[in-house]
């Protein structure tokens, strides 16, 4: 039996890891669950998989939940209380579904526990990528990715030499609005940035396809777990999403993973690795599919994929800042405060404002986070 813990039970990776667990059932205990505020589905979460120890954001959702989950299961709140679920039991990996750089404590002290993390939360990668990585390889233990694009690479790097690869590259579907100009993405709404065409997520993450913001947090994503150059990263739009990423060797050979979209597929590999296991998501057929299309990257179409490059390059609080004020920007824009570009803008606006500072240590990414944020906000 793996004893797990996830933080960020209720969302969309998080439901779907529990779908995961439900199907192998035999194969794993459930140690810990952390939520946010969906008291209703966390309530029912905790009373089928019966965790040890469960989370919540507040006190008063603690308190509302209390008299609902079998009395053996201790309960509590806030960030502590997320720290509690990752770090506090005997769970050996934490899959680590929250959303944004909040999760970011939580993964470092269940790295801190020698716990394994199957990563679907890029932002800690990207706004503390070498703390993250330094911890994890001092503790001995794996970040196994949940990314769909990232888990197809570490398929296709799996029993290579790292020393005869000499690209990668993450395929990107474009999002909502790949196939409108930039003038055209002037008066898009809320509701249409939300319908992405292949994929089911959770509402940050869909804009964040739609900008493109999520390819450029999924490079620096790549970076520090595949220990590459950003010169050695590329990016293709492939609206089919069905080839997930690839790899080029130095013979040329060029190694891709394929498959229907569906990410219940690199969430089972995270927590089977180094196994594979049955899963009844749809077959690829490619006689079906027929044709799969490929195009270079706009970088004119896409500021916030080329910021993500820049900052990534110069380092430091950098990538913190591109984070924190897309995280606020795209909050405002979902509250409808700000339209679709002015997204960008703030990105820019607040990372051109920025000092940045090499080898941040965690107090000063929390502070470059902070401030990050309440530039973000008062723009
Ligand atoms: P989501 O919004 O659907 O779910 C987020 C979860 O985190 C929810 O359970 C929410 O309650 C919880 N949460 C948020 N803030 C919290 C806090 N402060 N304390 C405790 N819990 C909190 O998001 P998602 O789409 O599942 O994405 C989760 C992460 O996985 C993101 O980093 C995203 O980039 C990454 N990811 C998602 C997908 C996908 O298909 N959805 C694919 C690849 C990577
Ligand atoms: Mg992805």
């Amino acid at each position: 039996m793996k004893k797990l813990a996830i933080i960020g039970s209720t969302g969309s990776v998080g439901t779907q890891t529990l779908d995961v667990i439900t199907q192998h059932a035999d194969q794993f205990e459930v140690e810990g669950l952390a939520a946010g505020s969906n008291a209703d589905l966390f309530v029912e979460q905790v009373n089928k998989f019966r965790p040890k120890k469960a989370s919540v954001s507040t006190k008063e959702i603690a308190d509302r939940v209390r008299p609902l989950i079998p009395s053996g299961v201790e309960l509590y709140y806030g960030e502590e209380g997320l720290i509690e679920v990752a770090a506090g039991t005997e769970a050996e990996t934490v899959v680590t579904a929250i959303v944004g750089s909040a999760g970011l404590p939580a993964t470092l002290a269940a790295i801190s526990e020698g716990k394994h993390i199957g990563l679907a939360n890029k932002e800690t990668l990207v706004t503390a990528g070498h703390l993250v990585t330094g911890l994890a390889k001092k503790k001995g233990v794996s970040l196994l990715p949940v990314d769909s694009e990232h888990s197809a690479i570490f398929q296709c790097l799996n029993g290579e030499r790292m020393e005869d690869v000499e690209r990668i590259t993450l395929t990107a579907s474009g999002g909502s609005f790949r196939d409108l100009s930039r003038d055209q993405l002037q008066h898009v709404t809320v509701e249409d940035a939300l319908k992405h065409p292949n994929w089911s997520m959770g509402a940050k993450i869909t804009i964040d396809s739609a900008t493109m913001v999520n390819k450029g947090l999924e490079v620096i994503e790549a970076r520090w777990l595949f220990g590459m150059s950003f010169e050695q990263i590329g990016v293709l739009l492939h609206p089919e999403s069905i080839v997930h990423s690839f790899v080029e060797y130095r013979d040329g050979s060029v190694i891709a993973q394929l498959g229907t979209p569906d990410m219940r597929v690199p969430i089972q590999y995270a927590l089977s690795y180094p196994e594979r296991w049955t899963s009844s998501t749809k077959r690829l057929s490619l006689a079906e599919v027929g044709k799969l299309h490929f195009r270079e990257m706009d970088m004119v179409r896409y500021p916030c994929l080329r910021l993500a490059f820049e900052c990534g390059k110069i380092g430091g609080t950098a990538t913190s800042v591109y984070n924190a004020a897309n995280e606020v920007a795209v909050a405002r824009f979902l509250n409808r405060e700000i339209s679709f570009l002015q997204i960008e803008h703030i990105i820019e606006s607040v990372l051109s404002r920025h000092e940045v500072q090499a080898e941040p240590d965690l107090e000063a990414i929390k502070e470059a986070d902070r401030w990050a944020r309440e530039t973000a906000r008062s723009l």
